[in-house]
């Protein structure tokens, strides 16, 4: 019986009952996000995660403080939550598939499992290319020395990545040359990785889509996202770039990216733009993204509700986006004097004065530099508008101002 056949023969899961339980694995802001939203609409929520008094755990109705592997800890869960989602993608997909046992798991740990892995999940897109178009970056598995001999030389200049546990640009090393991608490797210590080609990218779009037991699936639009230093730094919708004929491609190959995948739940897919205005497809996030963290307050259903539909087994929701958006990340580096390492409280009285505001913080007790605290999304008529909200609570928190677009 195929996966597909197993859910459909499964219930939905309504709220406001003795059994409305929902699980999550790992305690982040996402599966903070996904615990409010849950609770919303009338679920309860069970979080694993060994961290205390992590963000989820400050706002889930039960924390299990256990390892990611722990079976006791996972037993547990299932007891409690015949139905659990993952709000990061290294979760064990051994552990999905235990919990999968007993329960209903999505995604599933098969669905995860290509996501872990930069290798298996570029072999898997170009796979989807023959239908889709659009094909990952040029690329090369480097498992050992005599790989990084047999490169081919057209894939220099390149990144060098490591194939698993890789996020916000870590384990990520620029190599301009055969004896620099050498020494790079050897700095990984043996970890498998991936060569790819330094694309000419005019800029990056992601596309968030979900997909019920059923195979119905939405696509939100297009989001244009801006990195600084390989963390996300701003997400703009609509897209101030995208043409329609992109805009369609993209959301068309997310489509059929899912529907191949047989996934349920949300899934985020992070695409180049090239100079040429060709299309790459980068990567996947088998869970909701910070790109996406503008439709809670811009979209008739958030992400997070999404996730939540989608694990319920009740049908999607609406993706339609009521007002234009600008999403700023906020770092624990606001939190420090421009100039020194001084604490501080970021203005944020300065900030919810500026037009169409929406903070959202973490709870995360400590702030450093480059960690995830929060972000504020700023809803507008227009997107021009959203993006000068977004440019003074750059200059009142002391952030670079983002170039104009
Ligand atoms: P995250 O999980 O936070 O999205 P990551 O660590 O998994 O990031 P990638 O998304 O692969 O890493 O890369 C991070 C950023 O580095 C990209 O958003 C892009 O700006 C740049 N980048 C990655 N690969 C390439 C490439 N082949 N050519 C040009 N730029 C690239
Ligand atoms: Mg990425």
């Amino acid at each position: 019986m195929t996966i597909d056949k197993q859910v459909r023969q499964r219930h939905s899961l309504l709220p406001n009952t003795d059994q409305s339980w929902l699980g999550i694995m790992g305690g982040g802001q996402l599966g903070r996000m996904f615990a409010q939203a849950a609770q919303s609409m009338g679920y309860r929520v069970a979080v694993l995660e060994p961290e205390a008094g992590c963000p989820a755990a400050q706002v889930a109705n039960h924390h299990l403080q256990a390892d990611y592997d722990n079976e006791d800890g996972l037993a547990a869960l299932s007891k409690l939550a015949a139905s659990v989602t993952t709000e990061f993608e290294n979760v064990p997909a051994s552990s999905l598939s235990f919990l999968a046992n007993t329960g209903f798991v999505a995604p599933a740990a098969a669905c995860v499992s290509i996501a872990q892995d930069r290798l298996v999940e570029k072999h898997f897109f170009t796979r989807c290319a023959i239908e889709t178009g659009v094909y990952p970056a040029p690329h090369w598995g480097i498992a050992n020395q005599n790989d990084v001999a047999s490169a081919k030389q057209d894939l220099f200049p390149g990144i060098l990545k490591t194939a698993r546990m890789g996020y916000d640009g870590k384990g990520q090393v620029r190599v301009k040359t055969r004896e620099e991608l050498a020494a790079a490797f050897a700095d990984m210590k043996g970890q498998v990785c991936v060569l790819e080609k330094m694309l000419p990218l005019a800029y990056e779009v992601s596309v968030l889509v979900a997909r019920g037991v059923d195979g119905q699936s939405v696509v939100y639009p297009i989001a244009e996202n801006v990195h600084r230093d390989g963390i996300l730094f701003t997400t703009l919708v609509p897209s101030p770039h995208v043409s329609d004929e992109i805009a369609d491609k993209a959301q068309k190959a997310a489509l059929a990216i899912i529907a191949e995948l047989g996934y349920v739940g949300v899934l985020c897919i992070e695409f180049f733009v090239l100079q040429d205005g060709s299309l790459v497809v980068n990567e996947m996030a088998p869970r909701p993204h910070n790109s996406g963290h503008y439709t809670i307050d811009a979209c008739v259903t958030s992400q997070f509700e999404q996730q939540v539909l989608a694990l319920a087994q009740l049908p999607l929701g609406d993706v339609r986006q009521h007002s234009p958006a600008a999403m700023l990340n906020i770092l624990g580096d606001v939190w420090f004097d421009v100039h020194s390492d001084i604490a501080r409280t970021p203005a944020w009285d300065k900030v919810l004065a500026l037009p169409g505001a929406k903070l959202h913080l973490y709870g995360k007790a400590e702030a450093r530099r480059g960690r995830k605290m929060g972000h504020v999304t700023f809803v507008a008529p227009t997107l021009e508008q959203a993006q000068s909200s977004l440019t003074q609570a750059c200059l009142i928190l002391g952030i670079a101002v983002p170039e104009q677009v």
